[in-house]
């Protein structure tokens, strides 16, 4: 079968994941038959799904025409014959039991076309198993989705020990037809990828604490603000469901060996019935509506506790590199969608230090001699080549990036072009994660001497923060949080840099734009240009470093202007503040700002290293006022003013805020 022979697709289930699969795969224009075993599982499947598609259409995501086609496209369906008799894919989302599942594909195999592929979206039950229920285990493979659907871009699509290697090319197709990323998984592992790191992760999280190497306080703060994942270790356990977790361990335990015996830590909350955030309490408190109160304080980060969290993590990827299961880079792009991570477990494992990890691991299996820590061969591997990655392919220039593009226009000069011209050039995590992985390569680069930061197009510079990626859509304040601090790190980096950064503006410079260009040392802009912190239109407030550096260039007056204001301001105003060093007419602005740039290129490396270094060391520690920032974004993320804000912004209308 080719993608091209794909019309109708079933889905086997209205559940959490059915409706959503269902959604996703009519929006994609396929015919999609949902079916569940009562009338009225199957009705609240598609409501479910028709909310769902007023939502995107209100936020603009999609027309109503859109919505509305979509939803003609589901049919919801009791009878198993109607549902699957003339699919040419089926998607199983039944329950996660064995004998349910057999039961479904016993009765699937009789009424379904032999053309069609089987595909389950189990998360946790060997695919090998379930394909040996059907006739057709080579025509069988699973198709694991995250949850939500419609938000979460990652397929895992994996291997059965009978699929044939077509059956996974058309599947793949699929999936990236319906707007998904797929990632292989070359065997049927337990937990495949995403969950094969996490598990553990938090298995290991609640050994360190069962062990008394930590606190769990201690292990949070250091896995979410120390090593700079999305959420602490135990926070992550209570938002999976401590139960869903420990049930993936136990069957890891059961199908792996001794190095997953779950902690007992863990099975104490099970046996408590204290699963997390769905049950109102699990290793925090969620009935009093704060949630998980992961603390920030340095003081508790221990090295300890980041050793073996990213020692066992480097464990895991060497595992499955080693066993041909994926490759680094695959890993990485299935954890960073899966787990919503900033970076890949083996990237974050390559900069730690893949020897440091490995000792890290032979010490602590000296220690405990329990088996978690027991190297996997391929480790050492691993170790003899430096790492997961090839450091040789990133100097090759092979690093391509999306939303920005890095070149070497003349003598000395680099220059970071944001390259998102349709979204006039908005900053969105993507971006801050790509413009992060430029510095890195633009320090580690000798002979770059001056930095050269450009928006594409003629429009913008940048007109701010991707609305949609930071409020749209029910913003997880966690992730407010996280966006946050990602982009004060990497703004900070840029403004750190040694060489000195010329930040040329033709057009829109607001909000976070303007922010990315306050960290700049030198600002050139066309006479057209216009500056802003429109952050208070919104309720919101400037949370990439706008509260602190601003004002650092034009006084605390101005600064408090500009953003309580919300007001635009023109180049030359803004010249006249001292933002602007340079207002240029536009057809001698390319010229201009190239020419600056070599200028600066062509000054003392050293003495501009150290004179940087000097000036900006002079500031006043601004850490703390960073952290309020970025718990002051957290707060009022989801406040019915940014609510107000937002549709204001849609409606054209003006906003009025009750501070809510
Ligand atoms: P769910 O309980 O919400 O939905 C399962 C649905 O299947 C129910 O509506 C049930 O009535 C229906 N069902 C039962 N027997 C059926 C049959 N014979 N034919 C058709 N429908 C039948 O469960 P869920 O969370 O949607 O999980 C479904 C599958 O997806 C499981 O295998 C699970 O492991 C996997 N999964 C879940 C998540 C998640 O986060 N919930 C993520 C990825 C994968």
């Amino acid at each position: 079968m080719e993608l091209e022979d794909i019309n109708t697709v079933a889905v086997l289930g209205a559940g959490n994941m059915g409706h959503g699969i269902a959604e996703v795969v009519a929006m994609a224009g396929y015919d999609v038959n949902m079916r569940d075993i009562k009338d009225e599982f199957v009705q609240n499947g598609y409501e479910q799904i028709e909310w769902s598609l007023d939502k995107l259409a209100e936020n603009d995501q999609l027309t109503q025409e859109e919505a509305d086609a979509t939803l003609e496209r589901i049919t919801p369906l009791v009878d198993m014959g109607e549902a699957c008799g003339d699919a040419d894919v089926v998607i199983e989302a039944v329950p996660e039991q064995m004998e349910i599942k057999k039961d479904v594909y016993t009765e699937l195999e009789d009424v379904a076309p032999d053309r069609a592929i089987f595909a389950t979206n189990t998360s946790s039950l060997s695919i090998t198993d379930l394909s040996e229920f059907t006739d057709r285990a080579e025509e069988f493979c699973g198709m694991h989705f995250f949850n939500p659907p419609i938000r979460m871009d990652l397929v895992e699509v994996i291997s059965g020990g009978h699929t044939d290697d077509a059956t996974l090319d058309v599947i793949e197709a699929f999936a990236e037809d319906i707007g998904k990323t797929p990632v292989r998984v070359r065997k049927d592992v337990p937990g495949f990828i995403v969950n094969r790191i996490l598990v553990p992760l938090m298995n290991e999280a609640a050994w360190l604490v069962e062990d008394d190497v930590a606190t769990i306080e201690e292990v949070d703060a250091t896995t979410k603000f120390d090593i700079g994942l999305p959420m602490g270790s135990f926070e992550l356990a209570d938002y999976v469901g401590v139960d869903v977790g420990y049930h993936v361990l136990d069957y890891m335990h059961d199908v792996a060996g001794d190095r997953y015996e779950p902690s007992p830590t863990l099975k104490a909350k099970v046996d408590d019935e204290e699963f997390g955030q769905k049950s109102g309490k699990g290793f925090y408190d969620y009935e009093d509506g704060d949630g998980a109160d992961v603390s920030m304080d340095d003081d508790l980060f221990s090295e300890t506790v980041k050793e073996r969290l990213l020692a066992v993590l480097a464990n895991e990827v060497a595992y499955l590199v080693g066993d041909d299961v994926a490759s680094p880079e695959e890993i990485d792009t299935a954890v960073k969608l899966g787990g919503r991570w900033p970076k890949g477990p083996a990237k974050f494992a390559d900069e730690y230090g893949v020897e440091t990890l490995a000792n890290t691991l032979e010490d602590a299996y000296e220690e405990t001699e329990h088996p978690r820590y027991e190297p996997f061969d391929y480790l050492e591997t691993v170790v003899e080549e430096g790492g997961f990655y090839d450091d040789a392919d990133e100097e090759d220039g092979a690093v391509e990036f999306d939303t920005i593009e890095l070149t070497y226009p003349g003598d000395k000069v680099a220059q970071i072009e944001l390259n998102r011209p349709q979204q006039m050039n908005s900053i969105s995590l993507e971006l801050i994660e790509e413009l992060d992985a430029a510095i890195d390569l633009l320090e580690d680069d000798d002979s770059v001497r001056a930095l050269l930061l450009t928006g594409a197009g003629s429009k913008a510079f940048s007109a701010g923060a991707d609305f949609m990626s930071i409020a749209g859509g029910g913003a997880d304040p966690f992730e407010a949080v996280e966006l946050s601090k990602h982009g004060q790190e990497t703004f900070g980096r840029l403004e750190e840099i040694e060489m000195p950064v010329v930040a040329a503006i033709d057009g829109y410079c607001l909000g976070g734009g303007m922010e990315l260009a306050t960290c700049a040392d030198i600002r050139i802009a066309t006479s057209r240009s216009e500056f802003g912190q429109p952050e208070f239109d919104l309720g919101l407030l400037p949370g990439w470093g706008g509260t602190q550096r601003l004002q650092r260039i034009v006084g605390m007056g101005r600064a408090k202007e500009i953003i309580f204001t919300a007001e635009r301001f023109p180049a030359e105003e803004m010249a006249e503040f001292g933002f602007v060093n340079e207002v240029v007419e536009p057809d001698a602005f390319e010229t201009a700002a190239h020419d600056y740039a070599a200028k600066l290129a062509g000054g003392p490396p050293l003495a501009m290293r150290f004179t940087k270094r000097a000036m900006h060391k002079g500031w006043d520690n601004h850490e703390a006022g960073l952290e309020v920032e970025s718990m002051g974004f957290g707060h009022v993320v989801n406040s019915e003013d940014v609510h107000e804000g937002i549709n204001a912004f849609f409606g054209d209308d003006d906003p009025e805020f009750e501070g809510k």
